[in-house]
């Protein structure tokens, strides 16, 4: 690399070629001939035809590549020096995903293609990016992630001995309990977000796959995931696949997890049905991406997943399930805080904090007037 292309921030600039690189190597985009020879595309048929509902996805990804900065900013050696090689090592873990993480690094970083090593710690940070973007799964550069410790879902992080196939599984486990089953149709049918929402329940999104339905009891928020668009993407990309003759999946997500991931939000807010206003309400903050209900306008589903089990999702669906049938006390703070809007909860607050002020100045004007009154005695045998 020449020292004029060194740079601080080598990913921080993303062009619309960027992207369509993104799609290829997430989901094997092939492009027409405008798109291949960066103009604008007039093609119907093209993929790229539907890069404007990836807007969120997009500014995800935009947002990710901006904080991949070097660990010694101006050396030029960097593991990712462009986008290109980012998406070689999504490429990579993609086509190999029965190779341990080590001999991956190994395989990637020693090609001609890196004349120079890269340093070992931007070399782990470059594949927990490369998870981040395929797998949507937040790693640390050590591999964990501040939330997994106390979700309790699966190990930590994808150690150098482990596939990538074997990571996934981990992390996602699969739960089939009984009473998981005999409380499927149900949870289907009364399980709304207007429901949770009548016991204090509120609604964050996240960008964390793993955090999909995530309920934390003593703030009352349960996580969801946004990024339905990518998810629709990913399920039309992976609806024709067919098992590999080694019985590894080349996905680089179960694609019963997606599903499941999608529709749980079919669950919770229902079409036609007074919920939608509160996924309105998430969508239209901060960009989320809960487009739904129109994310079935294209044809993702195989003839066979109308109506899907909730193998991986189910034991999140119960909790919640769980919490409705007992809802869990919460501290009157909390649920003044979620009963108000954010200005009334302010007006709120303010009007505590003068209260308290001239409760404080009687309580002194007080003091005051009884010191004065010992200070200064009426003689009253005089009268
Ligand atoms: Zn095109």
């Amino acid at each position: 690399m020449s020292a004029s292309s060194i740079t601080l921030a080598p990913l921080a600039s993303v062009q619309n070629v960027d992207l369509r690189e993104l799609c290829h190597a997430l989901w094997d985009w092939k492009y027409c001939e405008q798109c291949n020879n960066d103009k604008l595309c007039e093609t119907a048929t093209c993929p790229w035809q539907r890069s404007n509902t990836l807007q969120p996805f997009f500014n995800y990804y935009k947002h990710a590549a901006e904080f991949c900065l070097p660990e010694r900013p101006g050396s030029g050696n960097y593991a990712l020096r462009n986008h290109l090689d980012l998406f070689g090592i999504i490429k990579l873990i993609r086509k190999r995903p029965d190779l341990p993480r080590s001999l991956l690094i190994n395989q990637y970083f020693t090609s001609p293609q890196y004349p120079h090593m890269p340093d070992g710690v931007e070399q782990q940070k470059a594949f927990n990016v490369a998870i981040k973007i395929m797998n949507m799964i937040d790693c640390s550069v050590d591999g964990r992630s501040s939330s997994d410790t106390e979700s309790g879902f699966g190990p930590v992080f994808w150690t150098d001995d482990k596939t990538h196939h074997d990571f996934i599984k981990a992390k996602f486990p699969i739960n089939d309990s009984p009473r998981l089953r005999e409380a499927s149709s149900i949870i289907k049918k009364q399980l709304t977000a207007t429901q949770l929402k009548k016991i204090g329940i509120g609604f964050e999104a996240t960008h964390d796959l793993k955090n999909h339905l995530k309920f934390d009891p003593a703030t009352g928020i349960v996580e969801l995931f946004h990024l339905v668009t990518y998810l629709r993407e990913y399920l039309l990309a992976t609806k024709d696949v067919l098992p590999t003759s080694d019985g590894i999946p080349r996905e680089p997500i179960p694609r019963q997890l997606a599903l499941e991931t999608h529709d749980s939000l079919r669950i919770l807010f229902p079409l036609a049905h007074d919920s939608k206003k509160i996924l309105q309400t998430l969508a239209s903050r901060d960009g989320f991406d809960f487009n739904y209900p129109d994310c079935d306008l294209i044809d993702f589903r195989r003839e066979n997943e109308e109506d899907i089990s909730y193998h991986y999702w189910g034991t999140r669906l119960l909790a919640l399930y769980d919490e409705l049938q007992e809802p869990t006390p919460r501290g009157v703070f909390q649920w003044v805080q979620r009963r108000t809007n954010q200005r009334h909860f302010m007006l709120l607050a303010i009007a505590g904090t003068v209260f308290a002020v001239l409760s404080l100045a009687i309580g002194i004007f007080q003091s005051w007037v009884s010191y004065q009154q010992w200070k200064h005695p009426v003689n009253t045998a005089s009268i």
